[in-house]
């Protein structure tokens, strides 16, 4: 039993370390290892050579509608369905994988990705809440985030339609994700 507990941590150890590197706030870690406070501290510390970020959580469900959020949360909930459905992947190894992906996926940017993976993990909390569910597009057909309570019949994504104001919303999403 000790050895199994001691292979529990390691992996643990594993996962905070992949997290941290992944751009994850501390709370994330806290919430998805049992590692304690203290030890989830050293290892970011260690890992990043900084203190985390004591910022304010993203905890709106809004941010995933606007365009080009609405657009990168999107992509990874379509990975991630995939994933959970084919690959026999849940929980934080799920989002370890799909998030690895979602990155692969939108390729190198300027700055931080658009869609961070603490705001990648609190959707997957609004699915599981059934705040937010995917709907599909009626001109393309593709999956797309919408607020459970807003759901109508012919739903147009934000690809089909784009707003007229789409470039400034992106410089917009993109400062705000380089805050977060
Ligand atoms: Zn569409």
């Amino acid at each position: 039993m000790r050895n199994k507990s001691l292979v529990n941590e390691a992996r643990e150890i594993q996962i905070a370390v992949e997290l941290v590197n992944l751009g994850a706030r501390l709370q994330l870690l806290q919430e998805e290892t049992s590692l304690s406070r203290e030890r989830l501290l050293k290892l970011y510390k260690e890992v990043k050579g900084e203190s985390p970020s004591k910022g304010m959580l993203p905890y709106s469900t809004d941010w995933f509608m606007s365009w080009l959020p609405n657009i990168h949360s999107s992509l990874f909930m379509d990975i991630h369905q995939f994933l959970v459905k084919h690959a026999g992947v849940s929980g934080v190894e799920a989002l370890i994988k799909s998030y690895r992906l979602y990155l692969e996926q939108t390729g190198p940017t300027e700055g931080e990705p658009v869609l961070s993976i603490t705001r990648a993990w609190f959707m997957l909390r609004f699915f599981d809440a059934k705040m937010l569910q995917l709907t599909p597009c009626t001109e393309c057909g593709g999956h797309f985030v919408v607020h459970t309570d807003e759901l109508c019949g012919d739903y147009s994504c934000g690809i089909c339609r784009p707003p007229s104001r789409a470039g400034k919303t992106r410089k917009a999403a993109q400062s705000e994700a380089a805050a977060a």
